[in-house]
């Protein structure tokens, strides 16, 4: 089996002594971050060894929102790029965070180097972000295919299955990089319409992605599934599966990455906990011990590709309240006629929306209803809503999946 292309990339990258290498990069990234007001006071000079990184204090989405460019390290002359990321609730200021033109290029040598895991040169892929702005995650991919050297389809998320479909076709592309659930519902379509595909491999991005999309596009298109972590607060790279598909190799040349617990301390590898990352090679905006909200486990031992890169389980969001969304993903996903659906917590009340358009398969309530009984917490009511949509997603046309509880929250939050 293939190692991870990220083994030789990250060995010639640190000489081939990555942990001694990584403590050189965080004292850099200590120093350089003391440069901005927030951090100027929260943190030492310097730490002795990687384990000393865990007594320093925890940097919370808040402070983000709270600090804006308290925490920019240069100066705004060589800012290339601010993401503003939408807020959670209905108030409070967005999150921003600020990348070098150095950043992004070291996000495009990540990417490139991660997505030959996939794609081969003169492959094409169809990226399925939104491509129109520089620096954006589409152009920096569509960069990064051109290094392999690859073909990119910019298209952004899908607007119209046909017109997805028809181009999937047309071009005979072998590879896709996407939402997860948008690309399923896309081989839904696929399949019920009869439209002939040769894609090879998929790579799921920028929201959870669970066993049903998975085992739902093997099937449909008859393709290898690779899964990707990465948000933008991470230079938008994070993390990427293998060959093996045995948990996600880490880019632990310009993260680190650490699994606390609830208090904020670091856990042994195997145990579930919070993951937070400190960046090692971020100039604009380094951060150190981010929490991200996400939940999973390092992965003891060496992947079966044979490299020893930390490997993450795949990743999913902390959840609170009585529903866990992967559950009701599992349940409802493998139906051919969903496309997508939405939760909305309203009281005792669960409210289920199915998207189905009309160019997929039949779908029923009661189909639907057999698949989540089970899943309704004791003492609660389901309501379900067939909506009968056309060509086009629409509860969640670019960006992550949520739990909504009604009267309050945006109804997604898309971070790309
Ligand atoms: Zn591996």
């Amino acid at each position: 089996m293939r190692p991870t292309p990220l083994e030789p990339w990250i060995a010639a990258k640190t000489g081939g002594t990555l942990r001694r290498w990584q403590l050189d990069r965080l004292n850099e990234t200590l120093d350089r971050a003391r440069r901005s007001p927030f951090y100027r006071s929260r943190l030492p000079a310097g730490v002795d060894s990687l384990e000393d990184l865990a007594a320093l204090p925890l940097t919370a989405a808040a402070d983000l929102r709270a600090q804006g460019t308290g925490l920019v390290c240069v100066p705004q002359r060589e800012i290339a790029r601010i993401v503003t990321l939408p807020t959670s609730g209905s108030t409070g200021a967005p999150k921003r965070i600020y990348f070098s033109e150095a950043d992004l290029e070291r996000t495009v040598d990540f990417f490139h180097h991660g997505l030959t895991t996939l794609v081969r040169p003169g492959d094409q892929m169809l990226i399925g972000y939104p491509c129109g702005t520089p620096g954006g995650l589409g152009a920096l991919i569509g960069t990064a295919l051109e290094r392999i050297p690859a073909r990119s389809i910019p298209h952004g998320p899908v607007t119209s299955y046909q017109a997805a479909a028809e181009l999937l076709s047309r071009t005979g592309c072998q590879t896709l990089v996407g939402f997860p659930v948008q690309l399923l519902a896309l081989a839904k379509y696929c399949a019920a319409q009869r439209i002939p595909c040769r894609v090879r491999a998929v790579l799921l991005s920028a929201d959870t992605v669970t066993q049903a999309v998975r085992s739902g596009l093997r099937a449909l298109w008859g393709c290898e599934v690779f899964e990707h972590y990465g948000m933008t607060e991470t230079g938008l790279g994070g993390a990427v599966d293998c060959a093996a598909h045995a948990g996600l190799h880490l880019r632990e040349n310009d993260l680190l990455a650490e699994i606390v617990d609830g208090g904020g301390r670091p856990v042994s590898d195997g145990t579930e906990g919070e993951i937070v990352i400190t960046t090692l090679t971020r100039t604009a905006m380094p951060l150190i011990r981010l929490r991200t909200g996400d939940q999973a486990r390092i992965l003891p031992g060496v992947c079966p590709c044979g490299s020893p890169l930390r490997r993450l389980s795949p990743p999913r969001r902390r959840e609170s309240g009585p529903l866990s969304l992967p559950e009701w993903d599992e349940a409802l996903l493998p139906l051919a006629g969903l496309a997508d659906f939405r939760l909305t917590l309203a009281g005792s009340t669960v409210i289920l929306e199915a998207e189905h358009p009309d160019v997929l398969p039949p779908l029923s309530a009661q189909e639907v209803e057999e698949a989540v009984r089970s899943l309704v917490p004791g003492g609660m009511e389901l309501r379900i809503a067939i909506l009968q949509t056309g060509d086009r997603p629409v509860l969640h046309p670019g960006c992550k999946r949520l739990i909504r509880r009604e009267g309050g929250g945006r109804p997604c939050g898309g971070s790309i």
